[in-house]
């Protein structure tokens, strides 16, 4: 059972998380220099004087397999009651991987490529979360990119013990961070939604999710300490993480890497640009049906889906999506902002595990025309 803690200022609460544990010294994984930014260091240096705190931050904003080693060989140096992960999705899942691959019995490599499974349990866990995004501290999987291809490692195991959400902790986000992280949340929130993994309860996170996103993402984008709505912004990434932890992703996610790895397009603002195609294809397709529930399933959830979004027609409701990219200064065509793109490369590093979660069958020759369409 996670134990999560949701109010302005919950940080305070690492405090008595140490003394729980009884913990005389705390591994932290933390971004480099929003750790200082968001004012999370200050506090838990104050929250945690009796405590020994040791740090890692040599990793990037797509974490590497060599970053996480790095960051195991000094996890591995002492003995650690805790560890904390503060950041953004980056730092969570660096923290994620640090505490599970040293209590495994083969090499990391082995559980990257799913040769092994994860048997053991690492030692406690917090997640801090500094973006309101990927919801990471929410979900039993971890990235990391490894020969340049991603990654997702997956286990109970590496679900947090302990959450903070302390809505101040985003105050600093910058404008374009909190779009990127933001858009990231609300199409987690959609594709959750659409996915053929989905379930009652999924459903529930991700409608509360995607609201929460929609009604305060333009709000944050005008005032970063706009409290309230830091609020929700930070609740909704947390729902949408749940979600996923249930549903996983689906074609968006999976046609976005690419742009990510080979553009250097943050992840919310790749999966974002993509998004806005599939909310059009996955309504416009329903004869290439693969959800088992059926046709008048998928009928009725997209159509709630787009009623959500304010729109009832898949053009119109691209459209607004579009719109809001436009809000909260997100480039919607990738030609904008990625050059060079070679089109055969881009389609064939689609990632093939997410978009078999996807409700319409997507071919290659959909991938390509989808590509052309935001290449346009
Ligand atoms: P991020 O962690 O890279 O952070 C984005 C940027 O914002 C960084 O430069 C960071 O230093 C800065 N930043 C963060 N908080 C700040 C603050 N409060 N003030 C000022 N600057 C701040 O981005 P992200 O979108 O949160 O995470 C993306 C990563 O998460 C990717 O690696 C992605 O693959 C992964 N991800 C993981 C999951 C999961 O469930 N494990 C889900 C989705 C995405």
């Amino acid at each position: 059972m996670v134990e999560e803690y949701f109010y302005n200022g919950s940080l305070e609460k690492i405090k008595s998380i140490t003394e729980s544990l009884n913990a005389e010294r705390v591994f932290i994984v933390h971004g480099k220099k929003s750790f200082s930014l968001s004012g999370a260091e200050e506090k838990i240096n104050e929250s945690c004087k009796e405590v020994i705190l040791d740090s890692f931050n040599d990793f990037s904003p797509n974490p590497t397999h060599e970053e996480v080693l790095k960051g195991i060989e000094l996890f591995n140096k002492e003995d650690y009651d805790l560890i904390v992960a503060v950041g953004g999705g980056s730092a969570i899942d660096v923290a994620k991987l640090i505490n599970i691959f040293p209590f495994q019995k083969h090499p990391p490599e082995k559980y990257i490529l799913k040769e092994e499974k994860i048997e053991f349990k690492g030692k406690p866990l917090l997640a801090v979360p500094t973006t309101a995004g990927t919801g990471s501290e929410a979900t039993h999987f971890a990235v990391v990119y490894m020969g340049g291809k991603k990654y997702s490692v997956a286990h109970e195991h590496v679900l947090p013990d302990y959450v903070i959400l302390d809505p101040e902790l985003t105050f600093t986000l910058p404008k374009y961070q909190t779009a990127c992280t933001g858009m990231d949340a609300l199409c987690q929130g959609i594709e959750s939604y659409w996915s053929i993994n989905s379930t009652e309860r999924s459903k529930e996170y991700a409608k509360k999710s995607i609201g929460l996103i929609l009604e305060n993402i333009s709000r944050v984008y005008e005032k970063p300490d706009d409290l309230a709505a830091r609020k929700n912004m930070l609740l909704g990434a947390n729902l949408s993480g749940k979600a996923i932890n249930i549903s996983k992703t689906t074609a968006p996610h999976a046609c976005s890497y690419v742009i990510t790895s080979k553009c250097g397009i943050p992840h919310g603002h790749a999966v974002a640009i993509m998004m806005k195609e599939f909310l059009r294809y996955n309504g416009e397709n329903i004869d290439k049906l693969i959800e088992k529930r059926g046709k008048d399933y998928y009928r009725k959830t997209i159509s709630e889906l787009y009623s959500l979004m304010g729109g009832s027609s898949p053009v119109e409701v691209s459209n607004h999506f579009n719109q809001k990219m436009n809000e909260i200064g997100l480039e919607p065509c990738l030609r904008n902002i990625c050059e060079n793109v070679q089109l055969d490369d881009f389609v064939s590093r689609v990632n093939r595990e997410r978009l078999k979660n996807n409700p319409i069958i997507i071919n290659r020759d959909d991938i390509v025309l989808i590509f052309k369409n935001v290449l346009a």
